[in-house]
């Protein structure tokens, strides 16, 4: 197999459903906003990023998370104020169990970047990555009758995997064990799951359609090598599916994200999304009190449904953050009307929202006062007021360091 991609075949062995598997919850539209429209603005900080750093233990940002777009936000953040001055409240919907490893890609990814170790071109994993144990994985698909690598875990990426799993099987919260990984990995900032129980975001493909092509949704404006990371594209994404998959049109499955994400390359319209236990699911210890307690709070260019989605669903969360409406600022993942990664332009339009960074103001206006939006879209910026919404302008693309830092200096300059 190829050293750089998740490749395919077969389903990954699913966690069993928790015990009360029922309650979900589907991602609403967001209603309209409150508040008259001020005057458009451009990016001109009212005052230096610096004074925000957390003089206490309070962190100076709190940042609701997902995996690469919330990643390269915060060691922006983390490049300007320092990393003790940053919390992150990670999505953990997505995480998996595949061979009996408990994998929590969000949480990875948002580690591996502010410890600077990520694989920029794969755009998950780690650098520098061997791949011996999927190989040799790979030499039992006959016996098993199925791929058993279509989930690529790199060889020093597994201990992670296998750390995590042996102590949450000693008893340790997902909260306690994420601290640990954060600091074998010298990481500074406060990395928080979302919730320590679990959560499962689950995909209703949609009846009907075909799996569409690459081209259907295809990046021209902010095409690979803009961004610099050739493994982005579907391709990269998978060499098959899940076994469990049905071939050809699979319109009508339910599918765990991560057949979805990668089984799939996210080449499937959805009818719906759910988050399977989030009724249930109570934010991990520090998180409320991250959000309340910040000096600013940070929606990062996340998937909107799919990463930052689960993170506000988890019971208390979204109360708490539109509490903290004034000095929430939201940063769009949609340029130019797509995403720079992944599925969160076609998924939107798919599930009724506008896909353009008026559709993610929108979907944000009753939880942040401010967004950020990139320069290509200064002609939105007028209509997102109207919502009520303070709208910054920017450059938004953080194709490296220096960018992902220029963006974090805009963030904090319209703190209110
Ligand atoms: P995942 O969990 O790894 O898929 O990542 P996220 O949900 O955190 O991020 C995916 C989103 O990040 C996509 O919608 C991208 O458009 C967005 N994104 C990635 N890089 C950037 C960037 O440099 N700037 C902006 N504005 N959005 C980005
Ligand atoms: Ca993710």
């Amino acid at each position: 197999m190829s050293t750089d991609t998740p490749s395919g075949g077969e389903a990954p062995a699913r966690p069993a459903a928790s015990p009360a598997l029922a309650p979900t919850t589907s991602l609403a539209p967001a209603g309209s906003a409150p508040g008259s429209a001020p005057a458009p603005t451009v990016v001109s900080p009212a005052r230096p990023a610096a004074s925000l750093a957390s003089a206490g233990s309070a962190p100076a940002v709190t940042a609701l998370a997902g995996g690469v777009g919330a990643a390269r936000m915060l060691a922006g953040l983390a490049a300007v104020l320092g990393q003790p001055s940053i919390a992150a409240v990670i999505n953990t919907g997505d995480d998996t169990v595949l061979h009996g490893l408990h994998v929590s890609p969000d949480i990875d990814t948002v580690t591996y970047t502010l410890a600077g170790v990520s694989n920029r071109e794969m755009g998950w994993g780690l650098a520098g990555e061997t791949w011996t144990v999927m190989e040799a994985l790979g030499s039992f698909d006959g016996v098993a009758g199925r791929s058993l690598t279509w989930f690529s875990l790199g060889d020093k990426d597994l201990a992670t995997h296998l750390y995590r799993t042996g102590r949450l099987a000693e008893g340790a919260t997902l909260s306690q064990v994420t601290a640990d990984v954060a600091q074998r990995f010298g990481v500074g900032a406060q990395l928080l799951p979302m919730s320590d129980d679990r959560v499962e975001t689950r995909v209703t493909l949609r009846d009907g359609h075909e799996a569409y092509g690459h081209e259907a949704y295809g990046h021209e404006a902010y095409g690979h090598e803009a961004y610099g990371h050739e493994a982005y594209g579907h391709e990269a994404q998978t060499k098959g599916q899940p076994a469990r998959m049905p071939a050809g049109s699979p319109a009508g499955a339910v599918v765990s994200f991560q057949e979805y994400f990668v089984g799939l390359a996210h080449a499937v319209p959805v009818a719906a999304v759910d988050f399977a236990g989030i009724e249930a699911a109570r934010p991990a210890p520090g998180v409320i009190e991250a959000v309340e307690t910040a000096d600013l709070l940070v929606i990062c260019p996340s998937n909107p449904v799919v990463s930052i989605g689960p993170v506000l669903g988890v019971p208390g969360v979204a109360q708490a953050v539109t509490r903290r409406r004034e000095t929430t600022v939201a940063v769009s993942p949609i340029i130019a009307g797509r995403a720079l990664k992944g599925p969160a332009d076609h998924m939107l339009a798919e599930l009724g929202y506008e896909p353009t960074a008026a559709g993610v103001a929108e979907m944000w206006a009753p939880y942040a006062a401010t967004i950020v939006i990139d320069n290509a879209d200064a002609a939105l910026a007028g209509r997102i007021e109207t919502l009520g919404v303070r709208c910054v302008v920017a450059p938004s693309v953080m194709s490296g360091p220096a960018e992902a830092a220029k963006l974090a200096e805009a963030v904090l300059g319209v703190a209110p």
